[in-house]
C-alpha cells in the first residue's frame, strides 16, 4: 500500500511512502518477501527444519521464528553472541522467537563469523540433523526474487525509490525491477564499504547509488537527534519507524531533501521495510543508557 504523505515542501517534491510494514502483523516488511520463495523452496525439498543466524535484536530471526511455526517447520537459530544464553527473558526478539518455537545455539563472535565455512555447516548438520538453510539476513537468489515483487507497475510515476540497506538483498531485488528512469537510492543501516560489490553480485542495472552519510555511527546505534525525529515523525504522520533501518532512512531522506539533492518536483517513493519489533529492545537499551526512548506503541 502507497501513503502520500502531506508534508509540503517548498520545491514541489512529493513524498510517499510503501507500507511494506502492513504486510503482514508479525512477519513485517522486507524480511516476508525474503522469506517468501525460500518457504516454499523448503516445502519443495520436503525440509521440516530452518536453520538460520543473527544477532540478538534480528528481524530475521524474529521473522523466520514465526513464519516456521505458522508453516508448520521446526526452527533453529545461530545467534552471534554467547553471554546471551542466560539473557533470553531480557531480550525481548530472542523471547518472542522461543515462545515462537525457536530453538538457540548460541555462538561466540569468532565462532560466529566462520558461520559460512564448510566446517561448521557440517558441525550444525552433525547436531541438528538435515536442515533448510536460510542465510544471515535472509539474503539469497530467492530472497531477492521475493524483493522484486516490492515495485509495482503502479510505481512507474515514481523518480526516485529509496529503501534502508543491511545486507544489500532488497535493494537488490528493488533495482532488478525499477524502470530505466528511475533511480534507486539505498541508505545503508552500518558502517563499511563493502555492500556495494555485494549488490553488484545481483544486479545488471546501473540506476542505483548508496548514500553512506545517514548510519548514525554503525548498525544498531542511534543516537538522540535520531530518536526524536522517529518521534516526531509518528506523532506528524502517524506512521511508526524502526531505529536501525527505516527510520534512518528517513531522516536521510528528509535531510538530502533540505540540502536540495533533489531536482524540484522530484517524485520520491520511500520504502517502509518494518522491522517495527526491534523497537522494544532498543528502547530497554535506551533506558538502561537513560536515553529518550521511542514513542510508540507497536
Ligand atoms: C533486514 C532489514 C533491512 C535490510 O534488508 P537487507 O535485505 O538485508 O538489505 C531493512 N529494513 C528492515 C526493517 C529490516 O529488517
Amino acid at each position: 500500500m502507497n501513503q502520500k504523505l502531506a508534508i509540503q515542501f517548498p520545491n514541489s517534491i512529493s513524498l510517499t511512502i510503501k507500507r511494506e510494514d502492513l504486510l503482514h502483523p508479525v512477519v513485517s516488511g522486507n524480511k516476508f518477501r525474503k522469506l517468501k520463495y525460500n518457504l516454499l523452496q523448503a516445502k519443495a525439498e520436503n525440509k521440516k527444519t530452518l536453520l538460520t543466524f543473527g544477532g540478538a535484536f534480528s528481524n530475521h530471526i524474529a521473522a523466520v521464528a514465526f513464519a516456521a511455526q505458522e508453516q508448520g517447520f521446526q526452527s533453529i537459530g545461530i545467534i552471534r553472541g554467547d553471554e546471551l544464553s542466560d539473557k533470553i527473558e531480557s531480550n525481548p526478539t530472542l523471547q518472542f522467537a522461543q515462545e515462537c518455537g525457536m530453538q538457540f545455539e548460541f555462538v561466540s563472535r569468532e565462532a560466529y563469523r566462520l558461520k559460512n565455512e564448510a566446517a561448521f555447516l557440517a558441525d550444525l548438520q552433525s547436531k541438528f540433523g538435515d536442515f533448510f538453510l536460510i542465510p544471515e539476513g535472509g539474503t539469497n537468489l530467492l530472497a531477492i526474487k521475493g524483493c522484486q515483487e516490492i515495485l509495482t507497475q503502479q510505481d512507474s510515476e515514481f523518480d526516485y525509490v529509496c529503501c534502508a540497506v543491511g545486507t544489500g538483498g532488497t535493494i537488490s531485488g528493488i533495482i532488478n525491477s525499477a524502470l530505466s528512469h528511475q533511480k534507486v537510492l539505498g541508505f545503508p543501516a552500518l558502517k563499511g564499504d563493502f555492500l556495494q560489490d555485494e549488490i553488484r553480485i545481483f544486479v545488471q542495472n546501473q540506476n542505483w547509488e548508496l548514500i553512506t552519510d545517514y548510519h548514525f555511527g554503525g548498525y544498531g546505534k542511534v543516537n538522540e537527534n535520531l530518536i526524536h525525529f522517529i518521534n516526531r515523525f509518528y506523532i506528524e504522520n502517524q506512521i511508526p519507524l524502526d531505529p536501525v533501518y527505516t527510520g534512518k532512512m528517513v531522516f536521510g531522506v528528509m535531510d538530502l531533501i533540505q540540502k536540495d539533492y533533489f531536482p524540484a518536483h522530484s517524485n520520491i517513493l520511500l520504502i517502509h521495510t518494518g522491522g517495527l519489533q526491534g523497537i522494544y529492545g532498543m528502547n530497554e537499551r535506551l533506558k538502561n543508557k537513560q536515553l529518550p526512548t521511542i514513542a510508540i506503541d507497536v
